[in-house]
């Protein structure tokens, strides 16, 4: 019997290696919703897009078709936007900059939102993001929220950045990481919050195989 898993918490927590992990043994689908609302981000900076304006956002979104491909090779799923793949495109700091702005919005969240719930109508998704417990799958049969300190999730997210661009500094990434996490957790429409009934897993001083083992045992899977 297949379920759904929802997985949540700030940025850079590790929320993607353990949605991938758990997809990988179980044979589930993973997807990254986070990487929907960067898509949206680069399709509105892209065409200007002015997102203070709701009947130019309305038209924008109706020409925004998000899908997850595996990647050939590697199998990963990935993230196309209106037939591109802009999986790695999304993760610049330049839509990390401006996708909790875009993600605030509310016509874009039920847009996003909407596909996301689609997307787990047949059970067997592992979907990680802010707010996948308390909205997007509600009635998840597994609810995790993720958290680590915010020295280690700088650096994490410091070391993927730089190994592709090697002018960014470490203020800057610890800059963005607080003002997404603000704002996602302020914001009027499904703000990110722990579900009552999520399991948290602090993996601060855990490696990635580490977490996995304590998630599965947590869970008794
Ligand atoms: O997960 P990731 O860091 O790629 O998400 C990028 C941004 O997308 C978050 O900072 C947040 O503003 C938004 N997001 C959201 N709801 C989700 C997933 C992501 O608002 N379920």
């Amino acid at each position: 019997e297949k379920i759904n898993i929802a997985i949540d918490g700030f940025s850079s927590c590790g929320k993607s290696t353990l949605a991938k992990q758990l997809a990988k043994k179980l044979n589930y689908t993973y997807i990254d919703s986070g990487a929907m609302y960067r898509a949206i981000t680069l399709y509105f900076l892209r065409n200007h897009i002015d997102w203070t304006d709701e009947d130019e956002i309305g038209d924008a979104l109706k020409n925004i078709n998000l899908s997850f491909q595996p990647n050939s090779k590697t199998g990963d799923s990935e993230i196309y936007l209106n037939d591109e793949n802009i999986e790695y495109v999304i993760r610049d700091l330049v839509i990390a900059e401006k996708v909790s702005e875009v993600a605030a919005i509310r016509p874009v969240r039920e847009f996003a939102v909407k596909q996301q719930q689609e997307m787990g109508k047949l059970k067997g998704v592992v979907m990680d993001g802010r707010d996948i417990g308390t909205t997007v799958f509600p009635d998840a049969e597994l609810k995790i929220f993720m958290t680590a300190d915010i020295t280690v999730r700088v650096e994490r997210r410091f070391q993927e950045l730089y190994a592709k661009n090697p002018n960014i500094t470490i203020e800057e990434v610890k800059a963005n990481l607080e003002m997404r996490d603000y704002i996602d957790s302020h914001r009027e429409h499904s703000p990110l919050r722990k579900a009552a009934d999520a399991l948290v897993i602090d993996n601060t001083n855990l490696t990635p195989s580490e977490q996995l083992i304590k998630v599965l045992e947590e869970c008794k899977m």
